[in-house]
């Protein structure tokens, strides 16, 4: 069996609703180099998970979650879920 049998992933990114930049998918939690290398289109968040606040558009109510995505484009960085 080959050594290198490895498959080239696409790396998984999103167009931001707001400004339809590039976003990347936001990774928490102890991430080992490897992880990073593998995912360069990532943002790395560490351990430190913080919910973020957002009005739901259908509904009007506010919700709390945790983003999953994140706008690349420094003038919007828009982060949702
Ligand atoms: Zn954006």
């Amino acid at each position: 069996m080959a050594k290198d049998g490895t498959t080239k992933k696409a790396p998984a990114t999103r167009k931001c609703p707001v400004c339809g930049n590039e976003s990347w998918r936001i990774v928490y939690g102890m991430v080992m180099r490897e992880t990073v290398e593998q995912y360069p289109k990532a943002e790395f968040a560490g351990c430190v998970v913080m919910d973020e606040q957002r009005i739901y558009p259908a509904t009007g109510h506010v919700e709390w979650g945790l983003p999953k995505w994140a706008c690349q484009n420094s003038e919007c960085r828009h982060r949702w879920w």
